[in-house]
């Protein structure tokens, strides 16, 4: 059961090759809490909140509790705290777009507000997010949400960017708004767990610029009010999904996992169970494009 989660490192170096398989029996939560980029994972250790969590071991119940934690954690980050670390970074978007790409940051994970806003726009925008959490032992997927879909190029442009530009900016996704700021912790590369603050820092935009310092507190406010809406949004699916598991006798199977992930590439049908507003959606996958 090798490789069928992949996670990518925001610094490539010796040490981490930018995108590595890990096994898929440690628990991952990437795609809810690194929506945008995903996190250094070295040492066959998945990263979690700054925990290192092997799946089989924590029930659904224990990762609620540690997401519940990591909720008071993000309340009790001094606000003044990340409002002057803004100040001090002064970030300044150059409006290249290249955080709209797979290629450079992911794919783009969608609280519910945002999938009904999806919706509202284009339905097509829409597709189950990579990176499953669970599957049963029918060989069932369920993931915690949609991601936006690509537009099938090479970069694996966002579904809404045009000539470089986002085309619903002004509805833009929560994640989007944010970006690149972030407030959770995460790993560096000697194993050290801290606070993150602004994504990519040197690898994009402008820093040293001035930000009013109104800006900067709207923007930390903003900041902790998606990751706390990202943390609210993992828990209630864990919520349903202990839930819905327990009531339809169902458990997460590791190696339906693996088989069903294999199942992928070769273009056969795979059912993905999407959680969206306290249920679950039922999406047939055919070779790992999200069309259903
Ligand atoms: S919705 Fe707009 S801002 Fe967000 S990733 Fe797509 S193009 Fe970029
Ligand atoms: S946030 Fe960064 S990567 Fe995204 S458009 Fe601005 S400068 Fe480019």
């Amino acid at each position: 059961m090798i490789g069928t989660l992949l996670l990518y490192c925001s610094r490539v170096s010796k040490k981490c090759p930018g995108r590595i398989k890990i096994i898929p029996n440690y628990l991952t939560l990437s795609s809810h809490l690194f929506p945008l980029t995903k996190n250094i994972i070295l040492k066959r250790h998945s990263l979690i909140i700054g925990m290192v969590v092997p799946l089989p071991s924590v029930p659904i119940s224990c990762r609620i509790i540690a997401l519940v934690q990591e909720r008071n954690s993000l309340f009790s980050y001094p606000l003044d705290h990340l409002t002057d670390t803004i100040r001090a970074t002064g970030f300044q978007c150059k409006c290249c777009g290249q955080c709209c790409t797979r290629a450079y940051n992911g794919h783009v994970f969608l609280l519910d507000r945002d999938s009904a806003t999806a919706r509202t726009i284009d339905p097509a925008s829409l597709e189950p997010a990579p990176d499953p959490e669970f599957c049963d032992q029918n060989g069932i997927f369920y993931v915690s949400g949609y991601a936006v879909r690509t537009l099938g190029d090479a970069a694996g442009s966002c579904w809404f960017l045009e000539n470089g530009r986002c085309r619903i900016y002004d509805r833009r996704f929560s994640v989007c708004r944010v970006y690149p700021y972030m407030l959770r912790r995460g790993v560096d590369e000697y194993g050290r767990v801290d606070w993150r603050h602004i994504m990519r820092l040197f690898l994009h935009g402008a820093l040293q610029q001035e930000i009013p310092i109104e800006d900067c507190l709207r923007i930390a406010r903003e900041t902790r009010e998606y990751e706390n809406a990202a943390l609210a949004h993992e828990i209630a699916f864990l919520e349903l999904m202990r839930e819905y598991f327990a009531e339809h006798g169902l458990h997460h199977d590791p190696e339906r996992y693996d088989q069903a992930v294999r199942l992928i590439p070769t273009g056969k049908p795979v059912t993905v169970m999407v959680y969206h507003d306290q249920d679950l959606e039922e999406h047939i996958v055919q070779g790992g494009s999200g069309a259903d």
